[in-house]
């Protein structure tokens, strides 16, 4: 089998986009390989189940979370065992029923949003970005956080009814939040349902709403929140926070929240992965004759970097073990110093001459060989 694709590239995203990024990237993909569409490209059909595979593992934040940790294996079941999502093997979106749900999503279904909740329902998860400086990506930092979260109204228990009174079941649906119409047309009897306008589908009218919440049961609270950021986190990684998410429903538990981090550049410093990049700047004479200088590493220590005699402008002196610490772990990536060498622009008089002599007929020929730093060796003393 073919290497399977990043699920981010598969729908054309950054690793940090947003569940509403994600979504909007899904319609367009889907739209544009849907086989209906496509009946005269067979190619069409794999890709379309591709998008609808990135899709299922990136809009669900648990099983997202697990394939930015483990890539594809979170979903082998081979190597996750039994705690990992188990496999796609089963998932069959050939099928008309494969393909039905799609439609919910490109046209816009019945969705979640109008059905009726009864009993105790999972609070919903949530996402927050949150920068952080370089050094705090590198070491790792505890953050506090400010979230505004849905939380159940204290004053009234979460009914929406002013204490003392209580809400009375909807006479329009019986309490069902939805009612159905029957309609005759040439075509057929169509029985169309729909959410119960007397009470919004909430099955239950209140005569007295709740004046902290205004009858909604549910109340935005800002919450202070404590995160640690594990040393060697990038751009993109998602922290769970368990049970920060919206609280729940009717005694239901709360969601969790997801936390994408953006790490803000460094004015010296890059990475990539798990190493470490800077720019040193040196003279000609320390490129000629090597030379041991102190370079700043990053959280203020220093580190005495050998410049190899007869180093050239753009060679690279790798120090191991200087770089990012790696996730959940003690060991660390490597720093690579890029070396640049600076060329005098202003030149006394005597250091002329001393350069002016490298070049003369003899010289040139040596030039490209270990002669030439002897010789800067002996002019400069
Ligand atoms: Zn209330
Ligand atoms: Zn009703």
């Amino acid at each position: 089998m073919a290497a399977k694709r990043d699920y981010y590239e598969i729908l054309g995203i950054s690793k940090s986009a947003t569940t509403e990024e994600i979504k909007k990237a899904y319609r367009k993909n889907a739209k544009k390989y849907h086989p209906d569409v496509n009946k005269d490209d067979p190619s069409a059909e794999e890709k379309f189940k591709e998008v609808a595979e990135a899709y299922e593992v990136l809009s669900d934040t648990q099983k997202r979370a697990a394939y930015d940790q483990f890539g594809h294996d979170a979903f082998d079941p081979n190597r996750m065992g039994a705690g990992g999502f188990g496999g796609f093997g089963g998932a069959d979106f050939g099928g008309a029923g494969g393909f039905g749900d799609i439609f919910d999503l490109l046209f816009g279904g019945a969705g979640g949003g109008q059905r009726r909740r009864s009993g105790p329902q999972r609070g919903a998860d949530k996402e927050a970005r949150l920068e952080i400086n370089f050094e705090d990506a590198v070491f790792g930092i505890e953050k506090d956080m400010e979230m505004m979260r849905v939380e159940s109204c204290r004053k009234c228990g979460g009914s929406g009814a002013e204490p003392g009174s209580k809400p009375k079941v909807c006479p329009q649906c019986q309490g069902a939040g939805q009612v159905r119409t029957v309609q005759s047309t040439p075509f057929g009897r169509f029985e169309t349902v729909r959410p119960c306008g007397h009470c919004s589908g909430e099955g239950k009218i209140i005569d007295k709403p709740c004046a902290d919440c205004k009858g909604k049961g549910r109340v935005k609270k800002k919450r202070h929140i404590s995160v640690r950021i594990p040393a060697g986190i990038d751009t993109g990684s998602r922290l769970r926070i368990q049970s920060e998410g919206e609280e729940g429903i009717m005694g239901g538990p709360p969601g969790d929240l997801y936390i994408v981090i953006v790490v803000r550049p460094h004015p010296k410093f890059q990475r990539e992965g798990y190493t470490l990049i800077c720019n040193q700047e040196i003279n000609f004479v320390q490129a000629a004759l090597g030379a041991e200088i102190e370079i700043p590493l990053l959280g203020g220590s220093h580190h005495k970097l050998i410049i190899p005699e007869g180093t050239q402008p753009g060679d690279v002196i790798t120090v191991k073990n200087k770089g990012i610490p790696y996730l959940h772990s003690h060991r660390s990536g490597d720093l690579k110093v890029l070396v640049n060498v600076k060329i005098p622009t202003r030149l006394s008089k005597r250091q002329k001459e001393i350069l002016a002599g490298f070049f003369s007929d003899n010289d040139e020929k040596e030039i490209g060989k270990k002669g030439l730093f002897n010789k800067l060796k002996d002019a400069m003393g």
